[in-house]
């Protein structure tokens, strides 16, 4: 629900830093802008003009910080409500001093995500651009950032919107024989009905199709090391991150639990993780780590599988091979400065074995451009206009509508005019909880909760 209430919130990153903004919006924006903020030159806040002044505690005259501030009268502000925002000094306290007296002139703290909420439910922006402003915070790579930008400036919401108004339309012709039940659905209705309905479902069916690269291009991909102890794991992942972040020693098990480091290759996100040795052990904290090893194997997108080029094919490692069943795996002969001992038994076969030497970082650029090709084959990640759904709510939505649509398409011929309008409506209900036409708070409350506060 809707609370008409002025909220506040910091909406700076915590800790100290060179400038620290509270945001405040709602109804009360302008008053307590009034009360709190003094420009330097006499008279109130214009509406989005920036001021130079001082922050002072009304009840006690005490001047908290120099600070400049801005007020954005509705609708013309990021919530549509008015919004006002104290640029002070980016000390913590000072930034607290500043928000608690905001607090005191009746404001009330913001939830997480509530600046953006309102935003979608003054109608600003609707759910997918929502959505897309907490990528773009969360984005680590370009790649990321120009998929939610492009979703942010709503190249996704017009699609969905063509799905929406051509499944109206279709809507629209269905019920108007409803109203009129003595006539037959006529050839050239009956066509145009189809046409719009393919013409939906192949607009539905290129997003779904887009979703696997929308998801690598948001979420980055998670990349498993493993090998038995000693084969050069940590080594690997160290020559990868290029420092020294995992313990290396040539006693075997020393990686006992899971480090997880995030490289960009190729403006691909490549979420590293190294796991302990997998072994037979009486070390309970290692069969730990190992365990946790083996959980980690089925949510990983690829295995990098690394084989001791200098000692031979063990029964460990034909273990740890038969545990990577059902996942992709690309094999890293590891040690090549040394004399080659391995040979891999034909019975065993990789989406792509890579020799490499961790030690004197042999075989490393090949080694990044397979993991990357394993999931970009032939084509560069730059995708500056890529128009992708990149969340399973998403695509869990336009599924369920490309399914009721199939159903429609199938009865068309045979089913009564109730049941296809039945059908076509709840696939607009689907389609419109995408962008959150159709959105129920629970569902809202789940999206927004994950925002930060301040957003
Ligand atoms: P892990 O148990 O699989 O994580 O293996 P480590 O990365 O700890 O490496 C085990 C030992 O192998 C260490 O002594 C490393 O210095 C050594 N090592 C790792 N990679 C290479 C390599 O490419 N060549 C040689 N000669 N030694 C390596």
């Amino acid at each position: 629900m809707y609370v008409r209430d002025t909220i506040a919130a910091i909406s700076t990153p915590p800790g100290n830093g060179g400038i620290g903004i509270v945001r405040v919006s709602g109804d009360k924006a302008a008053a307590i802008g009034d009360a709190v903020f003094k420009p330097l030159k006499d008279g109130g806040l214009e509406s989005h003009r920036f001021y130079f002044g001082s922050i002072s505690d009304q009840r006690t005259g005490r001047t908290v910080d120099e600070a400049m501030a801005v007020l954005m009268r509705a609708p013309r502000s990021f919530t549509r409500e008015d919004v006002l925002e104290l640029h002070c000094h980016g000390g913590w306290l000072v930034v607290e001093t500043v928000l608690e007296l905001v607090l005191k002139c009746g404001a009330r703290l913001a939830d997480p995500g509530e600046f953006t909420r309102r935003a979608f439910l003054n109608g600003r922006i609707d759910l997918v651009q929502a959505e897309a402003v907490m990528d773009i915070i969360a984005s680590n790579t370009e790649a990321a950032l120009s998929l939610a930008q492009t979703q942010r400036e709503g190249a996704l919401s017009r699609r969905m919107d063509d799905v929406r108004s051509l499944l109206l339309k279709a809507l629209a012709l269905v019920e108007a024989y409803i109203d009129f039940p003595e006539d037959d659905l006529g050839k050239t209705d009956l066509q145009l009905i189809s046409d719009s309905v393919e013409r939906a479902l192949a607009i539905i069916d290129e997003l779904l199709s887009s979703f696997e690269e929308g998801r690598l291009l948001r979420d980055g991909v998670s990349v498993l090391i493993i090998g038995k102890p000693n084969a050069g794991k940590s080594s690997l992942l160290n020559l990868l991150i290029n420092d020294n972040r995992a313990i290396v020693t040539h006693i075997p098990g020393t990686t006992r639990d899971i480090i997880e480091e995030t490289i960009i290759i190729n403006g691909l996100a490549v979420k590293l993780l190294d796991t302990a040795g997998i072994r037979h052990t009486e070390d309970l904290v290692e069969q730990e780590g190992i365990n946790r090893a083996m959980d980690k194997i089925l949510l990983a997108d690829l295995v990098l599988f690394v084989l001791d080029a200098s000692r031979s094919f063990t029964a460990e490692d034909q273990h740890i091979y038969d545990a990577l069943s059902g996942s992709r795996v690309v094999a890293v002969i590891n040690k090549i400065d040394m004399p080659r001992q391995l040979a891999i038994p034909d019975s065993i076969s990789f989406e792509a074995a890579i020799d490499i030497s961790a030690k004197n970082g042999i075989g490393n650029e090949l080694l990044k451009q397979t993991v990357c090709e394993c999931f970009f084959k032939g084509t560069s990640i730059d995708r500056r206009e890529l128009v992708a759904i990149s969340r399973s709510r998403h695509r869990d939505a336009l599924k369920n509508a490309g399914n009721v649509l199939r159903r429609f398409m199938e009865g068309l011929d045979q089913c009564g005019l109730e049941l296809l309008s039945i059908d076509l409506r709840e696939a607009l209900e689907a389609v419109a909880s995408v962008t959150g036409q159709t959105t129920n708070d629970e569902v809202l409350d789940q999206i927004f909760s994950s925002f930060c506060i301040g957003k």
